[in-house]
């Protein structure tokens, strides 16, 4: 049940940490004893009591989920991600900010930039 690893993250719609571990999304929940909680990103929408928690680089699954892994939303996000970075990178590069100015306003507002 446990795994050691480098813990990977995600910025979400809102700008937070998001973990990413074993093909599914973790937000952030609360602080318990020095270890850091963290709930299935779709608890609301299928309500999924899927939780990890984290000390250190350590993950340890604490709940399943009751749904399958999904690596394209992983994909799809972590390139809303990427496109947002190298916005603020390459600001004035006509080909980012075409696709950059396509993502939604709440995506943008949380990760980076407003305009
Ligand atoms: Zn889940």
């Amino acid at each position: 049940m446990s795994d050691v690893s480098e813990l990977t993250f995600l910025k979400s719609f809102k700008g937070m940490d998001q973990l990413v571990h074993n093909g599914f999304i973790f937000q952030y929940e609360r602080e318990n004893n020095g270890k850091r909680i963290w709930s299935c990103i779709l608890n609301h929408k299928v309500d999924c009591r899927g939780r990890v928690h984290t000390v250190g680089a350590t993950v340890k699954e604490i709940k399943e989920h009751n749904h399958e892994p999904d690596k394209d939303e992983i994909i799809v996000r972590r390139c809303f991600n990427e496109i947002i970075e190298q916005a603020n990178n390459e600001p004035e590069d006509p080909k980012i900010l075409y696709v950059y100015k396509k993502l939604p306003d709440g995506f943008r507002r949380g990760v980076g930039r407003i305009d």
